[in-house]
């Protein structure tokens, strides 16, 4: 299948060219030209989350590089299937999309976008991932390419606004990957990324590669668990899922709204933002006005200017139509924190800040009446936000152990101003 830019401009590639480019030539996302349809018996037999993945993906990769190796990637991104379970004693469920190296969603994307990269033909220089964070991906992502031959990473993150787990974390590989803090917000980590990868003549000296949530190759695996809770659920009580999913940058939603529209049984779609309202404002009524990002303790989701919502834009142009498929809603620091404790106290779950968000948003929905089975999709593990998670449930949260002896590994980040020339430097020397 061929991938067409949002802009409009650059000439359609196949998939696994718009994987490796990540950002079109035009500036804009790619996106996949049309849109398989499925119905919940096409994936009878289909059990563990990597079978639904294959089956999910396979159309997208028919004709294209990366197809014969399609199932041995899914097997591998895929390995870990994720808990759904009953959140409460009513019919709110949760889906945790933590149990992999990182202890974050990412990882699925991240796993699946680098065996992908691995499926293709590379020249002899490395490719070398630039990847923006605000905490998460970066994490991911050095993970994903650790010690990938032919791969570098350079992971920029905002320095002092990642949590001191975090920091350890994305500074704690080595190898062929580097952290980089710099001297700005996550949004200037973008826009220093953004403007690297549209750069052609640098890229022709050095070879680059994308990582971020616009990378079509996070996007796409992320509807994966989307399909399989759905199908899980679909089959044992015959009735939809509804879905609050914590966002930031809106590539987790997306996948969302990407799985319904293909067919999986999928009912309502509400994305839980932090203080960071720009989606909440738009789908209230308002119009889209993206601004500078505020720091929350869900700082994964510190986003101002969510990226993909410029594929949702592009997939339903019409703004009425769009605010009739989904919703949105804000969740302050105050409620966070009290979301977590009241988790605690009813249930004995820890849970993380932006799980929080989520699960706060359908307390609201419960509260105005909504009825029917939802989950609140859990993002992290909390033991990665311990500063917020601990002092508010009164004791340590036990680390998984992926977790544990990453964080025992030395850590180490490079400082790097707020400047693209500065980080063409860096990544044209080491
Ligand atoms: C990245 C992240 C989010 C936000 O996901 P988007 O795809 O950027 O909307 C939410 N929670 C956690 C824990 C994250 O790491």
């Amino acid at each position: 299948m061929k991938a067409l830019s949002t802009r409009g401009i650059a000439p359609p590639v196949a998939i696994s060219q718009a994987i490796a480019a990540g950002l079109a030539p035009d500036g804009g996302l790619y996106m996949p030209e049309h849109w398989p349809t499925f119905s919940p018996a096409d994936f009878a037999g289909d059990e563990t989350l990597a079978a639904v993945g294959k089956r999910l993906l396979a159309p997208f990769f028919a004709d294209d590089a990366i197809g014969e190796r399609l199932d041995a990637i899914c097997d591998d991104a895929f390995a870990v299937t994720p808990p759904l379970r009953r959140f409460g004693t009513g019919d709110d469920f949760v889906l945790e999309l933590f149990h992999g190296p990182t202890a974050a969603f990412k990882d699925y994307g991240a796993a699946f976008l680098a065996g992908c990269l691995g499926a293709l033909p590379r020249g002899e220089v490395p490719l070398t991932i630039v990847v923006a964070t605000s905490g998460d991906t970066g994490a991911a992502v050095g993970a994903a390419f650790h010690r990938k031959p032919g791969f570098r990473v350079a992971i920029l993150y905002p320095d002092g606004r990642v949590s001191p787990r975090q920091a350890h974390q994305l500074g704690c590989f080595g190898d062929n990957v580097r952290a980089f803090r710099v001297d700005g917000s996550f949004d200037d980590c973008q826009r220093l990324v953004k403007s690297a990868l549209s750069d052609a003549e640098f890229r022709s000296e050095v070879p680059l590669g994308s990582a971020n949530s616009i990378s079509l190759g996070r996007l796409l695996p992320q509807m994966t668990y989307y399909a399989h809770a759905s199908l899980m659920h679909w089959r044992k009580h015959a009735t939809t899922l509804n879905f609050v999913v914590p966002t930031g940058n809106l590539g987790n939603g997306l996948a969302c709204v990407l799985a319904r529209r293909m067919g999986l049984p999928i009912g309502e779609i509400v994305l839980a933002s932090n203080a960071n309202a720009v989606l909440p404002d738009f789908f209230a009524g308002g119009d889209y006005t993206p601004g500078p990002s505020i720091a929350t303790l869900a700082n994964a989701m510190d986003v101002g200017a969510p990226n993909n919502f410029e594929r949702l834009q592009w997939l339903y142009p019409d703004a009425g139509g769009l605010r009739a498929l989904l919703s949105a809603d804000a969740v302050d620091d105050a409620t966070i924190r009290a979301t977590i404790v009241d988790a605690w106290q009813r249930q004995g779950e820890a849970i993380c800040p932006h799980t929080a968000c989520a699960v706060h948003v359908l307390q609201r929905r419960r509260a105005a009446g909504a009825s029917g089975d939802w989950v609140a999709v859990s993002t992290a593990h909390p033991a990665k936000f311990p500063e917020v998670v601990e002092p508010l449930i009164g004791q340590a949260i036990a680390l998984p152990p992926a977790l544990a002896a990453m964080l025992e590994r030395p850590s180490h980040a490079q400082a790097l101003a707020d400047d693209g020339e500065a980080l063409r430097d860096l990544l044209r020397h080491g």
